[in-house]
């Protein structure tokens, strides 16, 4: 006879394929998890791409901070609405939506009132690592459904295409969220230092805003790539002649690189009153002399990704201006090269997952 406990368990959750990792230095490989039912409120994606961030890498490999292994990485999610609960009214079966780096937030706090969720003062309920509402763990993209709350769900527009869509959900929004609020456009001389998945969506989105845009990049070897990507210009930063003809030439520098950078230097290249936004989320410190700030008056600034009302304006704008990723598509067993590849700066200049390897 079945065991009725057992099948009572079954029914609330159900067993999901996925990509992930058990120990900081193991590889990634296949893995089996369990997503919770639909609740009244949620949406049950099927995941077709999942974008690989440079994040996903820093917190599976425990750079951050302890990880509540199994890692399910991916927070880049593309895909199509396989099931809605009761009462939800913004989506249907069908529908092309994303999710990005958060799944929920406290709603309450003075900081979600005003629609920043990714600031939410208890802290947002990230898409992979985080303790969700029901007390379990959350699992990424990395894998071929989720189950998200409806407020956290993106509609993906009509033009664009699902696996260049889903970089949008990260590195399209963490950089669309700075230069909106640091006033990015006509007129304004913007830097993007580092050309890697973040990088090659500020540039494009920078451009579309109607700055002038210069790529800071350790060589010159994807020069011809950023021009196209519509850089007005492109600079060494191994090249110690660029931080003496750029000085105190930039409104904003967006700081992509996820390693360690001597932010002084960078500094020098912001005009009085100009901002350097730090987005790169290194583990080690990233010390400030203080002058490099007082004699002009700078600041220095970070931004994590942006709102989910923000999401969506970005994800529209991308769709009127004809936005989308570079990407190359992977499968399923190529995550562990396509990771190595991103250590290596050697993204060209987004890997995406075809969740139908899984
Ligand atoms: P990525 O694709 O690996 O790009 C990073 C780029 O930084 C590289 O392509 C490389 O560009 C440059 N770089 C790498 N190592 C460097 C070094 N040692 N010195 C100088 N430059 C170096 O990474 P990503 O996915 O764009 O993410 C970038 C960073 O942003 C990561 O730390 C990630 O965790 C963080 N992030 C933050 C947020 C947020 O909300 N703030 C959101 C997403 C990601 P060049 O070859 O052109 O020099
Ligand atoms: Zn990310």
């Amino acid at each position: 006879m079945t065991d009725p406990t057992a099948l009572a368990d079954r029914s609330e959750t159900t067993t999901v394929r996925a990509v992930g990792a058990q120990a900081p230095d193991a590889p990634l490989g296949a893995l089996e998890i369990q997503r919770r039912a639909v609740g009244p409120r949620d949406v049950r994606i099927d995941i077709r791409y999942c974008g690989i961030c440079h994040s996903d890498i820093h917190f599976t490999k425990g750079e951050w901070g302890t990880v509540p292994y199994p890692a399910i990485p991916g927070h880049e999610i593309a895909g199509v609405v396989a099931e809605v609960g009761a009462e939800v009214t913004r989506f249907a079966a069908g529908d092309r939506v994303g999710v990005g780096c958060m799944v929920n937030s406290c709603g309450e706090c003075e900081n979600c009132a005003h629609g920043d969720e990714q600031y939410c003062l208890t802290g947002n309920t990230q898409t992979y690592g985080s303790v969700d509402r029901d007390g379990t763990i959350t699992y990424g993209g990395y894998s071929d459904h989720v189950v998200v709350d409806e407020d956290f769900v993106l509609r993906i527009p009509d033009g664009l295409e699902l696996d260049v869509a889903a970089p949008l959900l990260c590195a399209g929004v963490t950089t669309y969220s700075p230069l909106r609020h640091w006033g990015a456009g006509p007129g304004k001389q913007i830097a993007v230092v580092g050309l890697g998945g973040l990088g090659h969506m500020a540039v494009k989105l920078a451009k579309a805003m109607g700055a002038e845009v210069t790529v800071l990049s350790q060589s010159l070897r994807k020069r011809e790539d950023g021009l196209k990507l519509g850089a007005d210009a492109y600079h060494a930063t191994s090249d110690d002649a660029t931080f003496d003809a750029l000085a105190g030439r930039f409104d904003l520098i967006i700081n992509t690189v996820s390693a360690k950078l001597e932010i002084g230097r960078f500094l020098g290249l912001v005009k009085t009153d100009g901002a350097l936004v730090n987005v790169g989320a290194p583990p080690e410190p990233l010390p400030v002399p203080a002058f490099s700030l007082i004699m002009r008056r700078r600041t220095f600034a970070g931004s994590l990704i942006g709102s989910i009302r923000q999401t969506q304006e970005m994800l529209d704008f991308c769709a009127e201006h004809g936005i989308a990723a570079e990407i190359e598509v992977v499968s399923a067993d190529q995550v562990n090269e396509a990771w190595q590849r991103v250590l290596d700066s050697d993204v060209r200049y987004r890997f995406v997952i075809d969740n139908s390897t899984l």
